[in-house]
């Protein structure tokens, strides 16, 4: 019976994969976040993508108030002295500025590729949205460029 049901849900897996995540792969990157799965080719899309999976286990963190407000000083307060700052402000407005679906949500993803994984690089008003044991937990997830977050 048991082996009955791994098998059923390994197709299941096999099917949400295979109809999901493959339609995709002329991209770098791809997060379903009804599936759970995802793929990555190169550094900074694995971080962009896991920061979406940070954010569907967040409860979609990237939509609240608070995160809207903190973006919103974070745009008004950055120190565009320094180059990496600045080239994350430029990502973000562009970002922000050229999405039409869900732009917070890609903002959010930006935020954590940023980082490059260590939420201390991360501005101080953005850090608090990320939470630092579910961030350790889905880097870990993530070996070979191909993420399974079941
Ligand atoms: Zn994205």
């Amino acid at each position: 019976m048991r082996t009955i049901y791994l098998s059923i849900v390994r197709r299941i897996v096999l099917f949400v994969f295979l109809i999901v995540i493959l339609p995709n792969q002329g991209r770098p990157g791809s997060y379903n976040r009804y599936s759970n799965l995802g793929y990555c080719t190169d550094t900074s899309t694995c971080l962009h993508e896991i920061g979406h999976a940070i954010d569907d286990k967040s409860g979609r963190i990237s939509q609240s108030e608070d995160f809207k407000l903190a973006v919103a000083i974070y745009l008004n307060t950055a120190d565009l002295s320094e180059w990496r700052s600045a080239r994350l402000y430029n990502q973000i407005t562009y970002t922000l500025f050229t999405t039409k679906q869900n732009p917070m949500a890609e903002v959010y993803a930006w935020f954590f590729a940023y980082s490059g994984g260590n939420l201390d690089n991360l501005p101080s008003i953005i850090r608090p949205f990320f939470d630092q044991s579910l961030v350790r937990e889905c880097l870990k997830q993530n070996g070979n460029h191909i993420m399974w977050f079941l």
